[in-house]
């Protein structure tokens, strides 16, 4: 449009030009005549950059009125200009459903810069842990939710995809489960939700299952006492029935104490009595415990960095030592050589239990911490398996930032690893 009114003004100015020089020769004057043209032209331009400026200045005013080119360029950009402010209105509209979309969120969303500081949070926030908008934005998000344990789970980059729970700051008994996701290079989205329902239910099935298996106890306790005292009957009939009662009571008391050593560690998640742990005397000890049940059936070897002690709670990486070593005579026929190592490596502490025993299937690796889960649920039973040691070995683990690694080979035999992180070393703790 612009170039069509260029043309026409530029036939016009040529066209006077012409006009200018024709009444210029006439009157014996033209170059006299061509400057005065000129200049009146000149004139003109100048009081319409002026015009302009002043237009351009004032947001409110309608474009003023011109001829030829100006009128062009002064209507161009007021074209423009509507057509700027109908986007902008789009765009304010946009941010205005995107604010009620996530105000309408029931869960707190706060968005983090690189120094964990707030920038933006929604509606739920504001409820949930009473940031107050615009007071709070800017200021670190540790500062206003003071859980030290969060502080950590913040700070550590490798748990960013990971869920961390803590208590409400309004009130305790509200249980908010906190996840992070890195949004930009420079910025994170903590999402907190409200998990007090789930967190209860969680509790009244790990109560419940703690006082069955405790209530059981003891009638089992007595059955197998008088089934210990049947045995003394020397009466061929009732012989293999009694022994069949009791290896069923057996797998029965192996099971609660599975159970209730599983709800122990449950209840416990972080672990609280840290203490220095000679690794290499605990395996020496569970060593002899693995030659009972062995009996003689497997070469049991250790090789143990001495002095490498790791920091933990004593019961539980007991108890999670004992069911790989147990697991490793259980699942591996005889003869069998069972190895076990503890040792530092370049960026952990690694406890290895290898054995050349029936190996598992890779399908069934990722499941075998679940509670329960068995690899042919016949071989696991046959063998006086719970279906929970695993699992138990899992959450002791996990107490102690460790992870348990699998490695087998079906019929060739199975390692699993305990990684421990190098700040569980006791030297480096001093
Ligand atoms: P269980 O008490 O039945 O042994 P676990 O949770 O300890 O339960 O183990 C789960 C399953 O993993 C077992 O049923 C067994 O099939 C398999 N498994 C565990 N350790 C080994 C091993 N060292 N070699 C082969 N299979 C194993």
């Amino acid at each position: 449009m612009i170039g069509r009114s260029w043309r026409r003004h530029g036939i016009r100015l040529f066209a006077a030009l012409a006009l200018l020089m024709l009444a210029g020769w006439l009157m014996g004057h033209t170059g006299v005549v061509l400057l005065v043209g000129l200049s009146g032209y000149l004139v003109w331009q100048l009081f319409n950059i002026g015009r302009l400026d002043q237009w351009l200045s004032d947001e409110q005013r309608s474009p003023p009125e011109s001829l030829g080119i100006w009128a062009d360029i002064f209507d161009q950009i007021h074209t423009l200009e509507k057509l700027n402010q109908r986007q902008l209105e789009q765009n304010r509209k946009i941010i205005r459903e995107f604010r009620s979309m996530t105000d309408a969120l029931p869960d707190a969303t706060l968005v983090l810069d690189e120094q964990d500081a707030i920038t933006w949070f929604n509606e739920a926030a504001r409820k949930l842990l009473a940031l107050k908008n615009p007071e709070d934005l800017g200021q670190p998000v540790t500062n206003l939710l003071r859980d030290p344990d969060l502080a950590d789970w913040i700070s550590a980059a490798s748990q960013l995809e990971s869920r961390f729970e803590m208590s409400s700051p309004l009130d305790v008994n509200v249980r908010l489960s906190v996840s992070a996701l890195r949004h930009r290079e420079d910025q994170r989205l903590l999402i907190l939700r409200d998990v007090t329902d789930l967190h209860n239910l969680e509790q009244v099935r790990r109560d419940f299952v703690a006082n069955v298996s405790h209530e059981l106890r003891t009638p089992l306790t007595v059955l197998t006492g008088y089934l210990e005292s049947l045995r003394g009957y020397d009466d061929v009939e009732l012989t293999p029935a009694i022994e069949r009662m009791q290896d069923q009571a057996m797998q029965m008391q192996a099971l609660l104490t599975d159970l209730l050593e599983l709800s122990r560690l449950q209840e416990s998640t972080q672990s609280p009595l840290d203490e220095p742990i000679d690794v290499c005397a605990m395996l020496l000890q569970l060593r002899e415990q693995a030659e009972e049940i062995s009996r003689g059936r497997h070469s049991i070897q250790i090789d143990c960095e001495r002095g490498l002690q790791l920091l933990g709670n004593r019961k539980d990486i007991e108890s999670a030592f004992r069911n790989l070593l147990s697991n490793a005579v259980k699942y591996t026929p005889a003869p069998g050589n069972i190895h076990i190592t503890w040792r530092r490596e370049p960026d952990a502490l690694v406890l290895r239990v290898s054995d050349t025993g029936l190996g598992i299937p890779s399908r069934s690796i990722p499941r075998l911490t679940e509670r329960f889960y068995r690899v042919g649920s016949d071989r696991a039973r046959q063998r006086g398996g719970t279906g929970l040691g695993l699992a138990i070995v899992k959450h002791a683990l996990n107490s102690h930032d460790a992870r348990l690694e699998v490695e087998s080979t079906l019929g060739e035999g199975s390692t699993f690893s305990c990684i421990f992180p190098l700040t569980r070393e006791v030297s480096s703790q001093a």
